[in-house]
């Protein structure tokens, strides 16, 4: 099964649990469109390349299309399809005026010079033409995009139709038009949804050592998170290695070990592990922060930690899911535990568009009051319906959208 067959089921179950009709559980369970792109960049050394992409909308209901860009290898339009259906779902579960949506280019962008990639996110702005505009559809970064390269999506945008409008994009540097906390909104959002759910008895007292896959935006600034409040990071993978060391592992210097050498690996002090050794190592909280289907029926039974956090979009299968439920693991679900980048995209949205700004105090004010809000309610859902924290999120997102559908 894919991540796109995954979140279908899942939407289906849900759908059923909350008794809502079969009609509307098609109508959300299809895109409402997709779209394919051939992208052609003139390379630095002057010769053509096409680039494969898609922008998949998938629900507007509830507001304009809303969800990333990806720049990865194996960007597909299966991934895609399922990113986009997690997206309508999380920003519903959120309360957001925007449906789902998702795009993708199939290209390693560290082959890329900026120069290369500032000539491919502007000929995907002007291939995307009259589908995107900040009443239609919204884009923001994702894995393997940058705030810079949506400071110049919206640049080309407001070259196309001849007026500066910074709300066609978001998650852009704060210079240009981005909001302040955008940055740290996802990973602050992963430890608040923790923490609520925490204070509310969902889960137990964390007693203190987190995992963290993928050290990349969200990953270092969950670590740092978790960090700041206590606990201890005692094991972290990036694409090009894992580590552990049982007593902890010092952010900073690892951060600057990264910058320097471009990974995680080696980094001294500390044991190198498989990538499968790390999601089974001994910790209170694992949290997955790097790519999709990371947490599969072949490993969950030797995972050790007593929740998942999912900072990562879809990083459990259906099937891991099932086994988490029946050992006790709780699993806090990505369309929760990462809504903070959303949320303040959504902020950054409305600050382009009344032309004010908010301060970081306020952003973030804003945003926990949100979380908090958000995860009170699958909370209550959960123990309503007696079913997992996903489900409950899911089961609310459908009853939201079906009010609008209907
Ligand atoms: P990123 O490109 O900044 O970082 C991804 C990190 O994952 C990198 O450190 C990379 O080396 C690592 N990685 C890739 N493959 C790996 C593997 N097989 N094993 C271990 N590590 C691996 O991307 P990001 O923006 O941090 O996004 C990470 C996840 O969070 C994605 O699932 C994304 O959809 C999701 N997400 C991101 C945001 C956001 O605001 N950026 C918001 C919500 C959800």
């Amino acid at each position: 099964m894919s991540l796109h067959d995954d979140t279908l089921s899942r939407l289906r179950a849900a759908g059923e649990l909350a008794h809502l009709s079969a009609d509307l559980v098609l109508l959300l369970s299809h895109p409402e469109r997709v779209i394919e792109l051939e992208l052609p960049v003139r390379l630095d050394d002057d010769s053509l390349r096409l680039f494969h992409g898609y922008r998949v909308q998938w629900n507007d209901a509830l507001g304009p299309f809303k969800g990333g860009l990806r720049y990865h290898p194996k960007v597909d339009l299966d991934e895609v399809k399922g990113l986009a259906a997690l997206m309508t779902i999380k920003c519903a579960v959120m309360g957001l005026p925007f449906g789902g949506a998702k795009g993708g280019v199939q290209v390693e962008p560290k082959a890329l010079s900026q120069a290369e990639l500032e000539r491919l996110t502007r000929a995907l702005v002007r291939a995307l033409d009259g589908d995107i505009g900040p009443t239609r559809d919204v884009p923001a970064p994702d894995v393997g995009t940058t705030a810079e390269m949506m400071d110049w999506f919206a640049d080309e945008y407001g070259q196309m139709i001849g007026r500066a409008e910074p709300a066609v994009a978001t998650g852009k540097t704060v210079g240009r038009g981005g909001s302040e906390g955008r940055e740290q909104a996802t990973g602050f959002g992963v430890y608040h949804v923790f923490e609520s759910l925490r204070k509310g008895h969902i889960i137990e007292p964390g007693s203190g050592t987190v995992v963290v896959q993928g050290f990349g935006n969200v990953g270092q600034e969950v670590a740092r998170q978790f960090i700041s409040h206590g606990y201890g990071m005692v094991g972290v993978a990036d694409s090009l290695g894992a580590i552990y060391r049982e007593e902890g592992l010092d952010l900073k210097a690892l951060q600057a070990h990264k910058l320097i050498t471009g990974s995680v690996r080696g980094f001294p002090g500390a044991r190198e592990v498989t990538p499968q050794e790390l999601l089974t190592l001994p910790c209170d909280v694992l949290i997955p922060s790097a790519l999709e289907r990371q947490l599969t029926a072949g490993i969950a039974p030797h995972v050790q930690a007593k929740i998942i956090l999912e900072a990562a979009n879809g990083p459990t299968t259906s099937e891991a899911d099932m086994l988490f439920a029946k050992r006790g693991i709780i699993v806090i679900p990505d369309v929760l535990a990462n809504a903070g980048g959303v949320c303040v995209s959504w902020f950054e949205w409305q600050q382009n568009r009344e032309g004010r700004r908010w301060s970081e105090v306020q952003v973030l004010e804003r945003l926990s009051a949100l979380l908090t809000v958000a995860a009170e309610d699958v909370a209550s859902r959960s123990k309503r319906y007696a079913t997992t924290l996903r489900m409950a999120a899911y089961a609310l997102a459908l009853e939201r959208l079906a009010e609008v559908v209907r």
